[in-house]
């Protein structure tokens, strides 16, 4: 492809509920793929350990979140286990200038809000294989509480409810087919037709269908 042929970027939104593995498969997508970038999102919870301002997250007050809300900065934001969360409208337009593909990791709840707002993205939804297979991964994470760990698994079961509006559903049983899974959705939609329309040779005369 030449310089000229810009491909507008897509949009990929990862969702499960907590426990599935969506951050591990997240990490290890954008490792294999280096066209793909991370949507840095806001957040109001405080940095841990190892966390850096403005590359794991826009860490801001409840004060200046509630202040972005107001001025409509987010296009979907959702409070997730006591904290704030949002993907600001700027760094999705941003990226859609520079044609750029993007990677959301966002709460269940933010990626309904994003699928009613009618934004153009593909919808990935990680599963585990089973409740137990989740539970498991929830404890043995060792970063929560027995109390946290059941409000997760409650949590679990009306987010997987959504799973049936997604395009995509992942099972993360075998952790390197799931990768790989989620890296050939990420290849095929690179390769439907509308996408290739946009971007083939003038000279092979087909038009967009857009
Ligand atoms: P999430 O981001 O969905 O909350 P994590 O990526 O933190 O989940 O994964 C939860 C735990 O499960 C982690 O300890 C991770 O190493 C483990 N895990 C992820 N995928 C698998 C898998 N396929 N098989 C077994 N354990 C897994
Ligand atoms: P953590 O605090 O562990 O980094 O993230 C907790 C949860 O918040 C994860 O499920 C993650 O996907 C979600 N999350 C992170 N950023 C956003 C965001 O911008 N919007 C929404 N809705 N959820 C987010």
């Amino acid at each position: 492809m030449t310089d000229t042929m810009h491909k507008p970027g897509i949009l990929y939104v990862i969702s499960a509920p907590s426990g599935a593995g969506k951050t591990t498969i997240f990490r290890q997508l954008l490792a294999r793929r280096p066209g793909l970038c991370e949507s840095i999102s806001f957040t109001t919870r405080a940095m841990r350990a190892g966390e850096r301002d403005g590359i794991d997250y826009h860490f801001v007050s409840a004060a200046e979140f509630e202040r972005m809300i107001a001025e409509g900065a987010f296009v979907e934001w959702a409070e997730v286990h006591g904290n704030r969360y949002g993907t600001a409208r700027a760094t999705l337009l941003q990226a859609g200038r520079e044609g750029r593909d993007v990677l959301l990791d966002i709460d269940v709840q933010g990626a309904a809000q994003l699928r009613a707002s009618g934004l153009e993205a593909v919808f990935i939804f990680v599963l585990p294989p089973g409740m137990a297979a989740l539970r498991q991964r929830l404890s043995g994470r060792n970063t929560d509480s027995p109390d946290v760990i059941e409000r997760r698994m409650n949590n679990a079961v009306s987010e997987i409810r959504e799973a049936a509006g997604f395009d995509y559903i992942v099972v993360n049983d075998e952790l390197e087919q799931a990768i790989a899974t989620v890296e050939a959705i990420v290849i095929a939609e690179k390769a439907r037709t509308n996408r290739m329309l946009e971007v083939l040779p003038a000279e092979f005369g087909l038009k967009s269908s857009r």
